[in-house]
């Protein structure tokens, strides 16, 4: 079998997959004295998704917002196996899951199945295309480290090409198009740090090319952000205009070839549009693990965009799997606000089927009926599992030029804040949320660095 000891085969195991925001927030708080806890995610490490669109442009370098698994783990109480490694199925009959190593090293043994009494699904999503042709083949998404590292190898290329001596004008034009797509908050805040290093960085460095260098937003609404109050939308939507950020609301990408894309205007007509760069961030949907454990719940799990949980972050149709953060689909946006509350959640959910398990077996070996009653009662409060609560501490995007905007939550209304200010207020949320000292010194350390010598635009 493939868990050996520190295995206690008294107690439950719970296997986690993933080790992003829910399934980092759970394996923070969760008991390890209480059950056997494996960890299974294709990387070792957490990421901190908030500050990512820093690292296409080198503002915040990416080992400054990662946490290795591992230095999260040391800290319990009982050792917890952290396996890098995909899950590729999950089989709720057997209660198994099988796991692949999908790195580039490969071993004698590549694939191995896991027991587990109790499933929690932390997976995360992957990125919407909508099946709109050659986004996978030609657009770069914005999710993961790597895809960070892409965007500013790209980035550097086509300014270098577009420099190369000789360099057609129209060509010049084309290499220096940087197209979003999506005009959600990754979207947004993508956008405005390109703006920034254009200004900032590249003005200096390439004196003659960075007048040439153009930004297009491209939002299917009739608004960018939807999700924030409609003074913050007008106040994004003009700031971006004095940054010269081009936005395309109400336009639609049909078609995504080599060098351009075809869009659909407000008007119905269709275009081309040349771009160098071409940024695809259109929202989430589930990734194939979870759809394919969707299709052996036909009944219960039938919306496409995660798995449907109850209040106690149980998916529907099973007693044993629970599902956290953006691999679920429930009334709460896909935020690491929640997965991490989501997380933190099921590790006092956890303790208390553990103490309940516990109060169970002492009660069947009962014989004095007195003392029998006095538990039961105890164990009919522990069965009472509060439901999940989300507390929304508020929402908050940077938009470039050192301007931020903030929607925070004030008694029952909402407070709305733009500008200089709420971006340092940005900065000090930012700053205390990164997950360790070692972080936190990092990020701030690059802040400074940025600020006194600039960005390094050495391609990688
Ligand atoms: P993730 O954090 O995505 O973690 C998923 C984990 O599962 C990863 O470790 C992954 O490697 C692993 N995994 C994937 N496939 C498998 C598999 N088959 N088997 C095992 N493990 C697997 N939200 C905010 O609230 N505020 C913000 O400012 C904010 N900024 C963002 C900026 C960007 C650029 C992006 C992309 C997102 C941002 N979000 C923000 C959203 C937030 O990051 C997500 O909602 C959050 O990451 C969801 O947490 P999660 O644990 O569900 O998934
Ligand atoms: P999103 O779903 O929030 O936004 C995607 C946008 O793309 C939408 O506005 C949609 O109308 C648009 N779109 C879809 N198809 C299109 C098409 N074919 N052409 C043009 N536009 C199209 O996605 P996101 O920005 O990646 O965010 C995902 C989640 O992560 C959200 O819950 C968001 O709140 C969260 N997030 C939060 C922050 C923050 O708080 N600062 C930052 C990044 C992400």
């Amino acid at each position: 079998p493939p868990l050996q000891a520190p295995f206690d085969p008294e107690k439950k195991t719970i296997v986690i997959l993933g080790s992003g925001w829910g399934s980092t927030s759970l394996l923070k708080s969760i008991d390890t004295d209480l059950y056997n806890v494996v960890v299974v995610s294709p990387r070792n490490y957490f990421l901190f998704t908030p500050l990512l669109p820093s690292c296409t442009v080198g503002t915040v370098d990416i080992r400054s917002i990662v946490e290795p698994t591992r230095f999260i783990t040391r800290h319990k109480t009982r050792e917890v196996k952290v396996f890098e490694a995909e899950c590729t199925e999950i089989d709720p009959v057997n209660k198994t899951v099988t796991i692949a190593d999908n790195s580039e090293i490969k071993g004698s043994v590549n694939t191995s199945t896991i027991p587990y009494d109790y499933l929690v699904i932390g997976v995360g999503a992957t990125n919407q295309t909508f099946g709109i042709k050659g986004v996978q083949e030609h657009a770069l998404f914005l999710k993961e480290v790597w895809d960070a590292q892409k965007i500013r190898t790209r980035l550097m290329d086509c300014i270098e090409t577009a420099g190369f001596p000789e360099q057609a004008p129209e060509e010049i034009d084309r290499l220096l198009h940087m197209i979003v797509v999506g005009g959600g908050p990754t979207g947004v805040e993508y956008a405005a740090e390109l703006h920034d290093f254009l200004v900032e960085d590249l003005t200096t460095w390439y004196p003659e090319l960075a007048g040439k260098l153009k930004i297009t937003l491209i939002e299917a609404l009739p608004n960018v952000l939807p999700a924030f109050s409609k003074q913050l939308i007008d106040y994004t939507e003009a700031s971006f205009k004095e940054q010269n950020i081009t936005i395309h609301t109400k336009t639609m990408v049909k078609e995504v070839h080599d060098k351009d894309i075809t869009i659909q205007q407000a008007d119905g007509s269709l275009a081309k549009m040349p771009y160098g760069l071409l940024v695809w961030a259109t929202g989430n949907t589930s990734r194939p693990v979870v759809r394919n454990l969707m299709s052996k719940f036909p009944a219960t799990q039938k919306v496409g965009r995660g798995l449907v949980v109850d209040d106690w972050m149980r998916m529907e149709g099973s007693d044993d799997i629970y599902a956290i953060g953006d691999a679920s689909a429930s009334k709460y946006a896909p935020t690491a606000q929640v997965a991490s509350q989501q997380g933190k959640y099921l590790a006092r959910l956890f303790s208390q089927l553990a103490l309940r398990d516990h109060l169970e077996q002492d009660i069947a070996a009962m014989t004095n009926e007195e003392e029998k009653q006095s538990k039961l009662r105890r164990l009919a409060k522990v069965r009472n599992v509060k439901p999940f609560h989300y507390s929304h501490q508020g929402s908050l995007a940077y938009i470039g030029s050192d301007k931020a905007i903030a929607d925070l939550p004030w008694g029952s209304g909402n407070v709305a804040s733009g500008g200089v200010a709420t971006y340092v207020f940005w900065r000090s949320v930012y700053l205390s949320n990164l997950f360790s000292l070692r972080n936190r010194s990092l990020v701030a350390t690059d802040w400074i660095k940025k600020n006194v010598l600039g960005r390094d635009i050495s391609r990688e």
